[in-house]
């Protein structure tokens, strides 16, 4: 039987932290983007929604869009666009049927969508403290008690299981009872059993090498469809999601190693279906790890989300290595620099975005396009919860007495540890720099731990410790800042005027993957070759467009496998993943290879190494994958 028995670790609490610098940038490109425009200009999510009692869309689309505008526009201090939220907030409160549940009445047998809309209360809850959430939960939880005997959970609702555990814990953290726990060991029953998928994980290759799509689809309907070709397992979202089942259910069950499954799973999917970018080939159902195949926008913000409760069970420092991977590359690659447009697929090796058939498994000939909603809207609805969660991922506490960094990119924080107020200020521009200054400016002493954590492919890393206009504090001379294991532990009274300044050293080196491809990484910032780019508008929705990219630079290249790559660090401008004003430029020596050419209208197989290039040297730039929307980040290689 279910017990609760979750850790002390948590994110911090919305209303602790504020984003700073170039992520407080980012997120207002965000909100003058898509995010603050959809609500106008995008029925699925607009005034006619079924979440404002509409006869419009009543499914995910609403929640998947408040998921990502509630915290953007509470961390902006965006009052018209909060207040737009507040509208469906406001109706789903005042939804609740009486039976328990809420939500549309056009939708009320879907269960699937309310789970996406416990999500975004429990935010709301967090920044408000509106009692009335509690309310909604209670009614749901008596709903589910009556309803999944009789009508269990299935398809969609089935393998997202994961999401209706994580609501479910943070409902009992609030009001406990025993009809929480019997309704988890039901749960637990109906769910798709992720960590049995992740113990021996059973999709080492494409779902096109197991299933033939086509056929399937025409033979079979229905549950029989989903049985014979694994359809909800396969699935890539219901995968990125289904990383944090483990984590959920360690709240409440300790019959296995929780933690070591999640790992296991992710680095199985990893292994076989992942791309230097972070992200895990999809295109819908996982792809295998070839760099020319599609990883969807939902998964990728899906996985960042699962990453923020696997670092909060688990503390798991791979995880958070994950996460910065994902935000840094697989995100702002996937988003036009203006947050205007999207693509549903997006490719590691990406040196054509057209409509055309491509070898996706079964998306369509417009899912690598840039607009408005290109292939299915899901994407347009569920991206924007990307950039905010992430800022909730970066800092963790453990009870009174231990605040760690976890994920780092500049923010401020204020919290109170032990019933004292801290407040740090995270000045940095990590990722395209290795310097992070942690500055203290609470009135009171407050003895506590910080932790640091030291990223996956830092060998070598130093803390300095001093007061403002002052030398060296006490402490730092006693020299036992140095990592313990994967992190720095640094325990003393901090006062106003603590400095901590964190330097995890970045050098450029190599990672391989698929096919015995290079990839160039530095810090957590994996590079792509600079490819001119041409934009070719194709489409009009409003006040939406869709564009065509097409390269006017060869991108053909193999690498030098043995250079050294030069590297320049230029000013993180307004836009911190631009193209044209990108913050780091790698410049090194590569070949082309006059047979690679475009097979279905992608990067053709990639040679393996070492490869016959067979054209002369010739000097090439790198850029941050973020920074690039055609490029080669997969490289062939050749020794000199
Ligand atoms: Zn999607």
């Amino acid at each position: 039987m279910a017990e609760f028995q979750r850790g002390n670790r948590r994110a911090l609490s919305m209303r602790d932290i504020r984003p700073q610098g170039w992520l407080a940038r980012q997120l207002q490109i965000q909100m003058e983007g898509m995010t603050g425009k959809l609500y106008e200009g995008w029925d699925s999510v607009g005034s006619y929604s079924g979440w404002l009692g509409g006869t419009g869309e009543n499914w995910e689309r609403g929640p998947y869009y408040l998921d990502g505008l509630l915290p953007l526009a509470f961390y902006l201090g965006d009052q018209e666009h909060y207040e737009i939220a507040l509208r469906f907030v406001e109706w789903t409160l005042e939804s609740t049927m009486e039976d328990g549940n809420f939500g549309p009445v056009s939708s009320r047998e879907d269960y699937w969508s309310r789970f996406v809309m416990l999500k975004v209360l429990i935010q709301y809850k967090e920044i408000s403290g509106d009692a009335r959430v509690l309310r909604l939960f209670s009614g749901y939880v008596r709903y589910l008690e009556k309803e999944l005997p009789v009508r269990p959970l299935t398809q969609w609702s089935r393998a997202r299981a994961g999401d209706l555990l994580y609501c479910l814990g943070w409902y009992y953290e609030q009001k406990p009872s025993e009809e929480i726990l019997r309704l988890v060991d039901l749960i637990r029953e109906q769910a798709l059993d992720w960590t049995d998928l992740f113990a021996d994980f059973p999709f080492v290759r494409g779902a096109d090498f197991y299933y033939d799509w086509q056929d399937v689809f025409t033979r079979h309907q229905g549950e029989e469809f989903d049985r014979v070709m694994n359809y909800h397992a396969t699935h890539i979202v219901n995968l990125t999601m289904g990383f944090k089942y483990p984590a959920v259910l360690s709240w409440f069950y300790d019959d296995m190693d929780f933690a070591g499954n999640a790992r296991q799973g992710m680095r199985a999917a990893g292994k076989y279906h992942g791309v230097a970018s972070g992200a895990l080939n999809g295109d819908e159902h996982i792809a295998g790890n070839d760099p020319s195949r599609g990883a969807e926008l939902c998964s990728v913000v899906e996985y960042m989300f699962s990453l923020q409760v696997l670092l909060e069970t688990f503390g798991d420092r791979e995880a958070a290595d994950q996460l910065e991977r994902l935000a840094y590359n697989a995100l702002p690659a996937t988003i036009t620099e203006d947050f205007m447009s999207h693509q549903y697929l997006q490719q590691a090796n990406q040196v054509l975005v057209s409509k055309a058939p491509r070898d996706w498994f079964n998306n369509n000939d417009e899912a690598n396009r840039f607009g408005l909603e290109p292939h299915f809207g899901c994407c347009t609805a569920n991206m924007h919860q990307g950039w905010p969660k992430f800022l909730k991922s970066l800092w963790y506490r453990e009870g009174e007495d231990v605040l760690e960094a976890m994920v780092y990119a500049p923010c401020r924080i204020e919290t109170q540890m032990g019933g004292k107020w801290v407040r740090i200020v995270e000045e940095t521009e990590y990722p395209f720099r290795n310097r992070i200054i942690f500055r203290f400016e609470q009135e009171e002493p407050v003895r506590f731990c910080l932790r640091l954590r030291v990223p996956g492919w830092c060998k070598s890393s130093r803390v300095k410790i001093y007061r403002e206009g002052a030398g060296l504090a006490e402490e730092e001379k006693r020299k036992d800042w140095k990592p313990d294991g994967p992190g720095i532990s640094l325990e003393k009274v901090w006062k106003k005027g603590d400095v901590v300044e964190f330097y995890p050293e970045m050098k450029v080196h190599a990672t391989r993957w698929a096919h015995g491809s290079l990839a160039v990484e530095r810090g957590p910032l994996v590079y792509g070759l600079d490819i001119r780019e041409r934009w070719e508008k194709v489409k009009q929705t409003g006040m939406f467009s869709d564009f065509d990219v097409y390269p006017e630079t060869p991108w053909n290249y193999a690498l030098d496998a043995k250079q050294e790559f030069q590297v320049e660090e230029r000013m993180v401008g307004p836009v911190p993943f631009s193209k044209a004003e990108a913050p780091v430029v790698l410049t090194g020596k590569g070949r082309r290879i006059s047979r690679w050419k475009l097979e279905h209208h992608s990067a053709g197989k990639l040679p393996e190494g070492p490869a016959q290039a067979d054209c002369p040297e010739e000097k090439i730039r790198l850029l941050p994958f973020g920074c690039t929307k055609l490029r080669i980040s997969q490289f062939p290689w050749y020794k000199s």
